[in-house]
Formats: structure tokens, C-alpha cells, sequence
């Protein structure tokens, strides 16, 4: 029979929280403007009322007992609703982690927080993990007790697009934030003893603010020294309004390419003081898909892993920026698979013949099918 629980998600997570329960509590993005986000356009902001986010912890609940009893009767775990499939994905991962939706959960009053969080919490008391979204604007008018709070009831991290610390990039892509405004939303979550992730796009302010943005996304994240960078590329399609900044008929910033961006990563990298920041470049559209490490120890090698793209021959470059838009590697060692290498090739072939601009466009092309 299939099951009559139902619950509400959203369309988004973090890529680090494709294994968790998802718990909508607000639906869309009560700011809705930044040029680069198509994410919520034409959805129109809603708070939830607690007693619906409730019930939908509940339907979850049931879900997951029935699939554990089926599992421990050692009775086939069918799964035949969305809804049981996406229960069924969390306890696969082990049914302890959990993601707060949508855009800027913790706009909800601080006591309806408390309350869902509480109800979550005696509900899915093996939940170890449970993280949000949140807009530094929000955290920035939080009290520090309250995020405390947050965290005895659960809530362990919180993810900021913080996209640029850079002020005049903040503005052209109506972030609806300054850099001021993102370290003390930052500091405040980190004074309140919860892990933060920070996301940083590179290559956001093309060819004529890379400089700036490099410069002052390092610096406002020395200020913050969250535990997280995240690194999520610039991509951009025709529907997106940025698009127009960079290619409309008054275009004012300029596309680099990918060896600037990494060139960029790099400055990024080596402007940062001594945070104890993890820098992760887990997004399917970054091209270097490995680039990993513990700052500030691991700085040199993360240099390094951008001086490895860097230094490459121009030929090598652009094979495995193919290879990496077209999926078929996640950083530079899986190139030396011969069958990878033989795809690659056939790629730069077709490239090639749209001219010396073919590869960045075909990787534009490829990065935007996957959008
Ligand atoms: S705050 Fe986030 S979700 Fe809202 S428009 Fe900006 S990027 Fe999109």
C-alpha cells in the first residue's frame, strides 16, 4: 500500500546535504533579487505556520519508522512514494543529518525556531547534524543569545552566500549586503559557537574587478575566519539577469576564462590571513573538483594545486577543461585514464574548429546544460 504521509521540501540544498532530511520551514527567499539567482524568481516569500512544519516532521518520522521496521522484519524496503524515497536517501546516509529550507530559514521568529527545532529534535532524537541557509542580513540583526540558543536545540551549522566581500560587486549584483554587513552576520554565528560555511563564486566580477574581489572576499573572510569556504562558479545563461552585465549591449565586466579564474583562486588563496578554514571546491560546475585543504597549514599546497592547472601546456589545459565540463573528471589525476584522455581529445577536435575561442565556449555550453 503505498503511504499517505506526505511533507513539503524545497528545490534546494547545499551539495554537502544530499544525504539529509530536508525540513522546509520557510518557502522561497524573502529577498529575491540577487542578479545572478534564478532560484525563487516568480515564487513570492512565505513564512509556515509552526503547526504545519510539525506535521510534516511527523509524516517524516512515520515514513522512516515503517522503513526501519520493514528492514528489521527483514521484509523487502519497498519504496514507492517521493516521499519515502527521500526518507529512504537520508537513512541510507545514515538518517543523522538534516537541512532547514528555504533561502534564509532563521528569518522565522526566533521562538518558532525553537519550537520546530525542539519538535525535530524529540522526533529525530539520532539526528546529529542539522544545518541551514541564512542570509547574512538576517544574522546580522540576530541577537548572539539566540543563535545560542539555536544551537542547544540542534541546529549545528549554517551555510551564508556571501558570493564577494568586494562592496561595488556586492552592488552590481544586488546581493542586498555589504561587506560590513557579512562580517558581522559571519562573527555573530561564530560567537555563537556554530559552524559556518561561507560561499565565495569566483570569478563573479569578471576580468575588471578580479583584483577587488579577490582581494576583499579574502579579507572579509580573515575577519569572519568561518569553518567553511565553498567555492560555486559563475554560471550564467541568458535568463539570468547578470547575464546582461557581462554580455548586454551596456555590458560593463568582462567573462574571464578558466585560467583566470583559477589565476584568481590563487590570489584569492594567498590573500587570506590565518583563518582555520576548510576550502572546499565541491560544486560539479568548479573546475578543479579536488582542490581541498585545512587553512592555514594546507595553504601551500592548495597553491600548488592551482599552480598544477596553471602551469600546464596550453594543450593539457584545454583537454581537461573538456574533460571536467563534459563530467568526466573531478580533478587533474583522472586525466591519465587513457579512455578519459581519448574522449578529451575528441572534444578539443570539435572545439578547435570554432576557432582559438571554441574551448571556453564549448565548456560555457557544456556548464550551462548542467545548470
Ligand atoms: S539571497 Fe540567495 S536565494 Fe535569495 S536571491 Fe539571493 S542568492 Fe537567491
Amino acid at each position: 500500500m503505498p503511504s499517505a504521509d506526505t511533507f513539503e521540501t524545497g528545490p534546494i540544498r547545499p551539495p554537502s546535504e544530499s544525504g539529509s532530511y530536508l525540513l522546509r520551514l520557510t518557502r522561497n527567499c524573502p529577498w529575491n533579487r540577487c542578479e545572478f539567482c534564478r532560484t525563487y524568481k516568480r515564487h513570492k516569500f512565505e513564512l509556515r505556520e509552526v503547526e504545519e512544519i510539525e506535521a510534516d516532521i511527523d509524516a517524516m518520522a512515520r515514513i522512516r519508522d515503517r522503513l526501519l521496521a520493514r528492514a528489521a522484519d527483514g521484509r523487502r524496503v519497498a519504496v514507492t512514494t517521493d516521499h519515502e524515497w527521500m526518507v529512504a536517501n537520508a537513512l541510507s546516509h545514515g538518517g543523522t543529518t538534516a537541512f532547514l529550507q528555504d533561502a534564509d530559514s532563521l528569518v522565522m521568529k526566533p521562538d518558532r525556531v525553537r519550537q520546530v527545532l525542539g519538535h525535530f529534535r524529540a522526533r529525530f532524537p539520532e539526528v546529529e547534524r542539522i544545518t541551514t541557509y541564512a542570509r547574512s542580513r538576517t544574522l546580522a540583526r540576530l541577537a548572539v543569545a539566540d543563535l545560542e540558543s539555536y544551537r542547544e536545540y540542534g541546529l549545528s551549522r549554517i551555510h551564508i552566500g556571501m558570493e564577494t566581500g568586494h562592496d561595488p560587486l556586492l552592488e552590481i549584483i544586488r546581493k542586498g549586503a555589504t561587506a560590513a554587513l557579512h562580517v558581522k552576520g559571519g562573527r555573530n554565528v561564530v560567537a555563537a559557537g556554530l559552524e559556518l560555511s561561507e560561499y565565495l563564486i569566483p570569478g563573479l566580477g569578471g576580468r575588471e574587478l578580479s583584483e577587488g574581489h579577490a582581494r576583499d572576499s579574502a579579507r572579509v573572510l580573515t575577519e569572519i575566519d568561518p569553518h567553511f569556504i565553498r567555492l560555486r562558479s559563475l554560471t550564467l545563461g541568458p535568463k539570468i539577469p547578470l547575464w546582461q552585465v557581462f554580455h548586454g549591449e551596456e555590458a560593463r565586466l568582462t567573462r574571464q576564462t578558466d585560467v583566470e579564474v583559477v589565476a584568481e583562486i590563487r590570489r584569492f588563496v594567498e590573500a587570506l590571513g590565518e583563518v582555520r578554514s576548510r576550502l572546499v571546491s565541491d560544486h560539479i560546475m568548479n573546475l578543479l573538483g579536488d582542490l581541498e585543504g585545512q587553512l592555514p597549514g594546507g595553504r601551500d599546497d592548495l597553491l600548488a594545486a592551482c599552480d598544477r592547472f596553471l602551469t600546464l601546456e596550453p594543450t593539457e589545459q584545454h583537454l581537461y577543461q573538456l574533460a571536467r565540463r563534459a563530467g568526466l573528471v573531478n580533478g587533474l589525476d583522472d586525466l591519465a585514464d587513457s579512455g578519459v584522455r581519448r574522449r578529451a581529445e575528441q572534444l578539443l577536435a570539435d572545439a578547435l574548429r570554432h576557432g582559438p575561442s571554441g574551448v571556453d565556449e564549448a565548456c560555457r555550453e557544456m556548464m550551462l546544460r548542467l545548470v
